[in-house]
């Protein structure tokens, strides 16, 4: 079924390489920067991890809205607040239901259906006696009063300063939501939300969705609401709240008609930075627009929002920037990028489950990739990959990475795209990825990677366990050893390639199309072989002498490559010494090679200078003392260097006069 395809490959259309237009490309971002960007996030994933071991039981329910009100006691950085669900049983017998809240928060009261009811709050797990028993599909409403101080590992709810001012953010990602407000924290059941932020008047909150008022509710404090009547994952809601100055931009949808208001709310102090920062922020929503399908969140907005933290996060409709990345110029684009393509993978489309966390955070990476190769062309793109720096998590397993956010996801996961762009050719790669975006099971919805692979395999015509098994469910890469050699035919030369595969024996034996280049005499001859074994050699017929091979050379496969110098059971090259030696008029040398090897016998000097060219002869090299122009050549010391593709061999000799 595989082979069947390979035929195609060497005809695989490259995106056409757009001319930047005047913006020169912004330099291509180091491991060390990827890594700053990656620190915060890891850690508090690391340090969750345990904290978050013991988690509420989250099958039973599915929650359809949560009604959240919170009211920021700043001076004291006391959090109280209120959250109502609606839910619906999804088992029958239902009597009691699990809840995510830390032990940090205080809990008040809490109602089902409007009555007050027993609840046991412990271990950070809200449970609820619904008072009476449900079946499955009845509707429930839970309510609940808290308070506390939000504590956490990684601090996903924090109080703090921005130029003297108050800065409150808040940052869920992965496990952090119950440490600030009440939630079945599961990344697969999303809901609505009605969001109401109460604040001094002096601030202004951000969250998600669309602004629906602000409210004078008490007094110098106001109550932000916000609402979104798509859906949204738990670890996606967030605020930001300081003294934001903000602007706005229109972005046209792909109808030509629909518009939409993009918010940027920034420090007073970093507006004029911010405003240059993220002005292609529209052009990037146009191109993944492009890619994807219309922006899916046109009811609500987008926006960014500035916030105290050395990272940024994909909070749906509601990006939140870290001051770091707002510098006046466009070195963090990729930064900006990154986030909004999240707006389609990983807020529209969600992982069911954080081991499935590469399918959002392997793809916004990739994206990256593909804004800039579209707006810069496809050599900045390769550079763009290649800069970074796979290898360094090359060896890890990209599913069910520990910690779940660890840069391997990332990297490796932008990688596995790259690859499986160049296995199954441009045009089914961006037809899937289109067909991913707009499949209707996954569309405000969850899909995971065997989801993913299906939507590959469909556009392409062709089974991709093997990639995904490998690539994804497996750690470690190829390490290719290549030799070649080649003889004379009849038509022209056979090339053989031998292709070992030599990495630790507890990676997988990969199988991968791979690109052999040949340079010949007279010009460039391209193949493409499948490699799947441990060992395995081909030969590629061309037309000319060739002189050089290349194996993956635009690099589309993370490898390991060597290449072998001598392989055993080549043939030999065997040459003698020069006899006579040292001599005056004239000395030769005797050599053993198979016919049909191509050889280049040369007499260079001491610097390395080429001095003349033998011919080949049979079997014996003869040089009479002159240069390429037949005119005697001064005393001293040469070499005769004698050259096949895979091997050298040089002799020394000594004229004398
Ligand atoms: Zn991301």
């Amino acid at each position: 079924m595989f082979a069947a395809r390979v035929s195609t490959f060497g005809f695989a259309l490259l995106l056409a390489a757009s001319p930047a237009g005047g913006q020169s490309p912004p330099p291509i971002p180091s491991g060390a920067h990827r890594a700053a960007f990656l620190t915060a996030k890891q850690d508090a994933a690391m340090r969750a991890r345990e904290a978050a071991a013991a988690r509420a039981v989250h099958d039973e329910y599915d929650v359809a809205h949560y009604d959240i009100h919170l009211d920021l006691d700043i001076p004291q950085h006391i959090l109280t607040g209120t959250v109502t669900l609606e839910a619906t049983a999804e088992i029958a017998n239902l009597s009691d239901v699990a809840l995510d809240l830390y032990d940090c928060m205080e809990v008040d009261a809490v109602s089902v259906d409007g009555t007050p009811a027993g609840h046991t709050h412990a271990g950070g797990i809200l449970t609820i006696d619904l008072g009476s028993v449900h079946q499955v599909g009845d509707p429930f409403t839970v309510s609940c009063d808290y308070h506390g101080i939000p504590s956490f590992s990684g601090s996903p709810f924090r109080w703090q300063v921005q130029n003297g001012v108050p800065m409150v953010l808040s940052y869920s990602e992965p496990w952090g939501a119950p440490a600030w407000w009440l939630c079945k924290d599961d990344p697969k059941d999303k809901a609505t939300y009605g969001i109401h932020l109460t604040v001094p008047d002096t601030l202004v909150a951000v969250s998600n969705g669309g602004l629906d008022s602000v409210t004078v509710t008490g007094s110098d404090v106001v109550t932000y609401h916000w609402s979104t009547a798509y859906p949204m994952s738990p670890y996606l809601f967030s605020i930001a709240v300081t003294d934001f100055e903000s602007w706005s931009e229109t972005y046209t949808a792909l109808d030509d008609v629909t518009t939409m208001e993009v918010t940027y709310w920034v420090y007073p102090t970093d507006l004029e930075d911010a405003q240059e920062s993220w002005n292609r922020n529209i052009e990037m929503m146009e191109y993944y627009a492009s890619l994807f399908g219309e922006y899916p969140f046109l009811d609500d907005k987008y926006g960014i929002a500035e916030f105290q933290h050395p990272g940024a996060m994909e909070h749906q409709t509601c990006t939140s920037m870290g001051s770091a990345w707002v510098t006046g110029n466009h070195v963090y684009d990729w930064i900006v990028a990154h986030e909004l393509s999240h707006s389609w993978v990983g807020d529209m489309i969600t992982m069911t489950e954080w081991s499935h966390a590469w399918c959002k955070e392997g793809f916004a990476t990739y994206c990256e990739a593909l804004y800039f190769e579209d707006k810069y062309g496809e050599h900045y793109y390769h550079n763009y990959m290649n800069r970074m720096d796979v290898m360094d998590y090359a060896h890890r397993q990209v599913y069910d990475s520990d910690p779940p956010l660890h840069g391997t996801i990332y990297y490796k996961g932008a990688w596995v795209l790259h690859m499986l762009r160049h296995v199954i050719g441009d045009e089914a790669f961006f037809d899937a990825v289109y067909a991913y975006t707009n499949e209707p099971d996954f569309r405000y919805d969850v899909a995971d990677t065997e989801d993913l692979r299906e939507v590959f395999e469909a556009a392409s015509g062709t089974d991709l366990r093997w990639f995904f098994d490998q690539w994804v469910y497996h750690p470690g890469y190829p390490a290719y050893q290549l030799s070649w050699w080649w003889s004379e035919t009849r038509e022209g030369y056979d090339a053989t390639v031998k292709i070992e595969q030599v990495q630790s024996v507890d990676w997988p034996i990969f199988k991968m199309p791979i690109d052999i280049v040949i340079d010949t005499e007279s010009g460039t001859e391209s193949f493409v072989v499948i490699d799947s074994l441990a060992s395995q050699t081909f030969t590629l017929s061309v037309s000319d002498l060739p002189l050089d091979l290349r194996m993956d050379p635009e690099h589309w496969i993370i490898r390991g490559l060597e290449l072998m110098d001598v392989v055993e059971g080549m043939p030999h090259l065997a040459l003698g010494a020069a006899r006579p030696n040292p001599f005056t008029f004239r000395t030769t040398l005797d050599y053993q090679l198979p016919g049909g090897i191509p050889l280049r016998a040369e007499i260079l000097d001491l610097n390395g200078r080429r001095v003349a060219s033998l011919p080949r002869g049979e079997g014996r090299l003869v040089w009479d003392g002159t240069d390429a122009a037949g005119h005697p050549v001064a005393a001293g010391v040469y070499y005769c260097r004698l050259r096949t593709p895979a091997w050298e061999e040089s002799r020394h000799l000594l004229l004398i006069r």
